[in-house]
């Protein structure tokens, strides 16, 4: 299964991404992870987009298509993946559905979490308390919001079209989300 999160900063992607990643044996493919990895251990590429983070921009897009081109060759990526912040834009979007077709794969379904902005930030800024993560400041939420409304959710759109669309509330509790994606993927598994 090929499965793909959409969803603002605070809409759970991050934890449902994790809980589809244990429960169908498939990686999560976390680009916000891997970049603060790549930060962590001062690689190139994390002395380069260490300055974006911090301040909730987005990385540019040819860095990212190559990060997930590298990924996805990975031989864990084989069998499936739950893709978690990948893509963020209409080029990424689009770069991914050339990668995939040209290795003759596709997305099984795309889940568009859907939760207000007021829920987004109060949740954002619990986070930012207890996990102290450097771009969950006011202002670098407020950056990260803008630009999904603007760069990320037209892609909303672009899966719609494609036929691999379901949307899902996200504004319940971890587990009543959990309980909505198992029952779409189920309805996937039998059709
Ligand atoms: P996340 O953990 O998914 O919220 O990502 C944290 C930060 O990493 C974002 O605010 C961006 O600065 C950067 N980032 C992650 N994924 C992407 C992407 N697909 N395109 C551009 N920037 C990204």
């Amino acid at each position: 299964m090929n499965i793909l999160l959409l969803g603002p900063q605070g809409s759970g992607k991050g934890t449902q991404a994790k809980r589809i990643s244990a429960e169908y044996g498939i990686p999560q493919i976390a680009t916000g992870d891997m970049l603060r990895a790549a930060i962590a251990s001062r690689t190139p590429l994390g002395l380069q987009v260490k300055p974006v983070l911090e301040r909730g921009e987005l990385v540019p897009d040819g860095l990212m298509i190559d990060l997930i081109r590298e990924r996805l060759e990975e031989p864990d990526a084989a069998d499936g993946f739950v893709l978690d912040g990948f893509p963020r834009t209409t080029p990424q979007a689009d770069a991914l559905d050339s990668m995939l077709r040209e290795i003759g794969r596709e997305l099984t379904v795309v889940f568009a979490l859907q939760v207000s902005d007021e829920i987004c930030i109060e949740r954002l800024l619990k986070r930012a308390r207890e996990e102290r993560r450097p771009d969950d400041t006011p202002e670098a939420i407020r950056t990260r919001l803008e630009l999904y409304h603007r760069e990320t959710e037209p892609l909303i759109e672009h899966y719609r079209t494609q036929g691999v669309l379901v949307p899902v509330h996200a504004d319940g509790s971890p587990n009543e989300v959990f309980a909505e994606i198992q029952a779409a993927l189920e309805q996937v598994a039998v059709r």
